[in-house]
């Protein structure tokens, strides 16, 4: 019997790949290892589509705003209808910094340029002079994330706001977020989640990762995952957590 597939599709690796993003993927693929699984990459870089339905889970990864302005038009061209035709069949989406800018409405940079975004998620950004760099943790309500604290680092200009279809991922208890005013960070709507957290994001949040490969596997009747060892993820978690309390 062939083994069941799983498969990540990384949207612009050689343009929006920064702060260790690349560690996202290694730890998708690993995780759907594992668990016995045939863990397939797929780049989707400029021009192409090919095998965007066979997708579990997207990632999408941060870019300066150089790199925003070379991929937003082939992501309109190109890569909207596909996209959401997957997210309609039930794939998860996992969009970071410049990634997940430009998949809301639009992200206009401090200097006044407008990219529009494909506008999956009800979220606009709008660059300010004053980079908020440093480190992150967020508490989640996500009921299957155990602990329910993610932690990262942020860099970006970018002020992200949500609008009513979407809703914050978390609450900062430490760093900036979407906006560094109203406290939130980061965004979900339905199984697509944008997040500033770069450093890498899943390896150091390992349960993250599962709450993707899960919520993708879903339509293929996958209720649960077999767990893993996590024991040095979670210890180098709370170590942070417990640095911050500081
Ligand atoms: N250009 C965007 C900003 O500074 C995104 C940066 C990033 O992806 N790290 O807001």
């Amino acid at each position: 019997m062939s083994k069941k597939t799983f498969t990540v599709g990384w949207l612009y690796p050689d343009l929006m790949n920064i702060y260790g993003d690349r560690g996202n993927i290694l730890t998708l693929l690993k995780r759907a290892e594992w668990r016995d699984y045939d863990a397939r990459l797929i780049e989707l870089g400029r021009g192409t589509t090919r095998g965007m339905e066979d997708v579990d889970v997207f990632f999408f990864g941060g870019g300066q705003d150089r790199e925003q302005a070379l991929v937003y038009e082939d992501l309109l061209e190109s890569k909207q209808p596909p996209l959401e035709r997957a997210v309609a069949g039930g794939a998860a989406v996992l969009a970071v910094c410049g990634g997940y800018q430009l998949l809301g409405h639009y992200y206009q940079t401090a200097d006044g340029d407008r990219f529009p975004g494909i506008g999956l998620i009800d979220v606009r950004t709008e660059g300010g002079k004053r980079r908020f760099i440093g480190d992150v943790v967020v508490d989640t309500d996500l009921a299957d994330l155990h602990p329910q604290t993610l932690v990262g680092f942020e860099n970006h200009s970018g002020r992200t706001y949500l609008g009513p279809k979407a809703r914050p991922l978390g609450r900062v208890r430490m760093g900036f977020g979407n906006n560094g005013e109203d406290h939130t960070e980061g965004c979900l709507q339905g199984a697509i989640l944008g997040t500033y957290l770069h450093g890498s994001l899943l390896p150091k949040n390992p349960h993250l990762a599962d709450h993707l490969i899960r919520s993708a596997l879903e339509r293929r009747g996958v209720k649960d995952l077999a767990p893993l060892d996590d024991a040095a993820e979670i210890a180098a978690h709370q170590q942070i957590l417990a640095r911050a309390q500081r």
